[in-house]
């Protein structure tokens, strides 16, 4: 076998028997040597995926001046951090430092601290942040931020987390594992059902008559993600704004996906080699965002947040007086973020606030204090 991480994997199951599926996606992201995020180039129009910063500088400016909005929403506090989670190639933290610049008691305010664990994509970060002026650090985990106000953003990052699968069969829901494919001597991964059982209570309603074969998907570690971000924000004051791909409410179905060169593969085929994602349950990161003792927004669409917060006139403002190509771009960009078929109903956003911080908070389709 030529990869050596599925050795490992295959290995490992055929000495302790199958795995969650939350396991597999750990090895195979964040294996130290051989994971994903630690050897791959996965964002860009060179690597596997493109996120939406790396479509447009749009993207980031908006969110720096949701963070500006964000600050003043919490009285302003002098210092501050922006907190990027999972910054990948520090793309859009470049855009959000010139964009709050625009005001500059917030800008020397604020300190930039990035959540990152891969090693590779922090020599990348550093490499593009070389020439700020602001001060930048770089943690590992949230437990590691300085204890002071800080307004989280976090694009495609919970996506990336791991997460488990259920399967409804005849005997109940049963977690579904990566195995071996039952050939004697194989070390070809398979799915198959584990002996682990799920809590009724944590399945949404209308389960029972779901038929046998759906799937639901729990992700324990975007939950503690999201339970760590709440804590800091109320301890110290803040906000934070999640844009993923998920869903609005919590529901059936496998969302399980694999992509390398910006093609869907089997996500079993090539452990460390393509990024494997999920959809994002919001209505759970919600929920559990709120048992912690903050507020959660509504949930929006990625195209109802960027055209709130003014997408269509930035376009215009850097189309200005540009060539008629480039122009075109800036509309190609503009449809890719909020297009119907594109980002724009796909994508969804989250924010969450300290109960004394009234906005940004998204009424309809307007931000509004
Ligand atoms: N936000 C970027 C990149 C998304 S890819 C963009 O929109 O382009 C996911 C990012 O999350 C990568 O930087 C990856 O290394 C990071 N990541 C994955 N798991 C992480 C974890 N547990 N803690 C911190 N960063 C993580």
């Amino acid at each position: 076998m030529d990869n050596p991480l599925k050795q490992k994997i295959a290995q490992s199951i055929a000495i302790t028997g199958p795995m969650p599926i939350s396991q597999y996606m750990h090895l195979c992201n964040a294996h130290p040597d051989l994971g994903y995020y630690s050897t791959g180039n996965p964002v860009g129009k060179d690597g596997d995926f493109i996120t939406a910063p790396e479509i447009s500088q749009m993207f980031g400016e908006l969110i720096g001046l949701w963070c500006l909005q964000a600050w003043q929403a919490m009285g302003s506090p002098d210092p501050v951090q922006i907190v990027e989670l999972g910054p990948g190639r520090g793309t859009m933290i470049t855009d959000v430092i010139r964009s709050i610049k625009s005001s500059r008691e917030f800008a020397d305010a604020t300190q930039i601290c990035l959540v990152e664990t891969s090693a590779s994509l922090q020599v990348q970060q550093r490499s593009k942040l070389s020439e700020t002026d602001m001060r930048v650090d770089w943690v590992e985990n949230i437990e590691q931020l300085p204890p002071i106000p800080a307004i989280f953003i976090a694009n495609e990052f919970l996506d990336a987390l791991p997460f488990r699968q259920f399967v409804k069969t005849n005997d109940g829901w049963q977690e579904l594992c990566v195995g071996l494919n039952g050939e004697p001597d194989s070390s070809q991964l398979a799915f198959v059902i584990g002996s682990s059982g799920l809590e009724e209570n944590l399945l949404p309603p209308g389960h029972e008559n779901e038929p046998v074969g759906a799937i639901f998907e729990h992700a324990p570690a975007r939950e503690a993600i999201t339970i760590l971000i709440a804590e800091h924000i109320k301890t110290n004051g803040g906000a934070a704004l999640l844009i993923d791909y998920g869903h609005q409410k919590s529901g059936f179905g496998d969302t399980f996906q694999a992509v390398q060169s910006h093609q869907p593969v089997p996500t079993l085929a090539n452990p460390g080699n393509s990024d494997l994602t999920s959809h994002v349950d919001f209505q759970a990161i919600g929920d559990i965002a709120i048992r912690s003792g903050v507020n959660a927004s509504r949930i929006v669409t990625q195209q109802d947040f960027l055209l709130a917060m003014g997408l269509l006139e930035r376009a215009g403002r850097l189309g200005h007086g540009k060539s008629a190509l480039v122009q075109q771009n800036i509309q190609q960009d503009v449809e890719r973020l909020v297009g119907d078929e594109q980002m724009g109903q796909l994508f969804k956003v989250l924010c969450l606030t300290r109960h004394d911080c009234p906005v940004p908070w998204f009424d309809g389709n307007t931000i509004s204090s």
